[in-house]
């Protein structure tokens, strides 16, 4: 597997993927490589085996999974294969699949996620977003923010609300939208980072076909707690902690203060110590719910746990990652200008290494805070 990943991966992708200093991969790159993976069977290996996944286990899943992210491959599109695609296969119907799945296989355009308004992220039950059916039409009126990446996807999968007059969660429907729809209107939001994926999405009179609900009128919340199960469980964002703290480690013996490569000193030598204890600790507690026999993409207080040390990990080397390369970490390097041709001024963990410490300060935030996953944790494992 090791070996086919890296042969199929084109250099220039996992280049760029490196020196990545955003929240997800370039949609280009995450599109392309989900059509090189679909050639071997691979773009959606966790879907059930009659919608084209593997059938492999989830140690197999994992130890696939890492492989790609050691060779720096771009994320796969996650709205479409770890989000929209298992529920239009649990609840869709199946005009629906036919219509959605393969294209989602192969890469054929990227999805964004449209649930979260100003006013209404962790509290979603109350969203605002209204779609009024007229005939064979739904009509749908609303703001929707920090839609990542909507500025590049042709579709967005939505929560709207159907029915304002029964208790939120019954009123809500999901409903696929494209965004090239006359009175779509995308924003881009500039980020700290330098980056602008976030966006606005303001919904102005839609005309949207009724065949694009899915499933049923006011199941949305059902359907959106199905897959945001999905988004916590695999969002220990183990991968990337182990490859972020092997970064740490080159960056440790590569730069030198007073002659001596960092690692000697006792002080940077025992914070790389602790990191990695920590990152072992959650790779094995990955491990332990990868082996439960029952598991499957559940709501526990685990994943929540996992959510949590995961999320501030990738906080905490980033930022060690800053403190040792030091002033050259505020350097920007714009994909365009940095010829990869010769050989680089600098060593290249040194590019984006602050917008990429920058950026992971969302990772406590999306997927749902930090203090929504210990209020899960102390519902769920404590029953408080
Ligand atoms: C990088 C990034 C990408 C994102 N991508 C998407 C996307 O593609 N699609 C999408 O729909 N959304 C996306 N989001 C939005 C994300 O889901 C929300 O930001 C998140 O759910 C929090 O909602 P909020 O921003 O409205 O904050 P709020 O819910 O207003 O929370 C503000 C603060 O109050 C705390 N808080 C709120 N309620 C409670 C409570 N009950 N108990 C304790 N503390 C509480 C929160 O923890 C937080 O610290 C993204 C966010 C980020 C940062």
């Amino acid at each position: 597997m090791r070996e086919a990943i890296r042969a199929d991966l084109p250099k220039d992708m996992a280049a760029r993927q490196k020196a990545f200093s955003g929240n997800q991969s370039e949609a280009e790159d995450s599109l392309k490589w989900m059509g090189i993976l679909e050639k071997r069977g691979w773009s959606v290996p966790h879907w059930p085996v009659e919608h084209g996944g593997t059938g492999w286990s989830p140690m197999q899943l994992h130890i696939f999974n890492e492989e790609c992210a050691n060779a720096w491959a771009p994320d796969s599109c996650w709205g479409a294969t770890m989000m929209c695609g298992p529920v239009i296969y649990e609840f869709g119907s199946q005009e629906q699949k036919d219509r959605f799945l393969p294209a989602f296989r192969r890469g054929d355009y990227y999805l964004s996620q449209g649930f979260s308004e100003p006013g209404n992220g962790s509290d979603l039950a109350r969203l605002r977003t209204a779609a009024r059916r007229e005939g064979d039409k739904y009509i749908v009126n609303g703001q929707k923010i920090w839609t990542s990446v909507a500025y590049a996807a042709e579709w967005g999968f939505f929560l709207v609300r159907t029915n304002p007059d029964v208790k939120p969660q019954a009123g809500i429907s999901f409903l696929m939208i494209k965004l090239d729809s006359p009175g779509v209107t995308i924003r881009r939001i500039p980020q700290l980072n330098g980056e602008a994926d976030l966006c606005e999405v303001f919904l102005d009179s839609v005309e949207v076909p009724a065949e694009n609900l899915i499933g049923e009128e006011g199941m949305g919340w059902t359907y959106a707690k199905y897959l945001l199960d999905h988004e916590r469980t695999t969002s220990s964002f183990i991968f990337f902690n182990k490859r972020e703290m092997a970064r740490a480690k080159e960056i440790a013996r590569t730069e030198t203060r007073h002659g001596k490569p960092l690692i000697e000193d006792p002080v940077i030598h025992a914070r790389l110590m602790h990191l990695e204890a920590e990152v072992m600790a959650l790779e094995w507690s990955v491990m332990r719910e990868l082996c439960r026999e029952e598991f499957k993409y559940n709501s526990t207080a685990a994943a929540s746990t996992l959510k949590i040390a995961g999320s501030r990990l990738q906080q905490t080397i980033n930022e060690f990652q800053v403190d040792m390369i030091g002033v050259r970490a505020m350097r920007k390097f714009p994909f365009e200008v940095a010829d990869r041709t010769e050989a680089p001024l600098w060593p290249d963990y040194t590019e984006n290494a602050t917008p990429r410490a920058l950026v992971m300060r969302a990772a406590t935030i999306y997927g749902g805070t930090l203090q929504i996953q210990k209020g899960i944790i102390s519902k769920l494992a404590f029953d408080l």
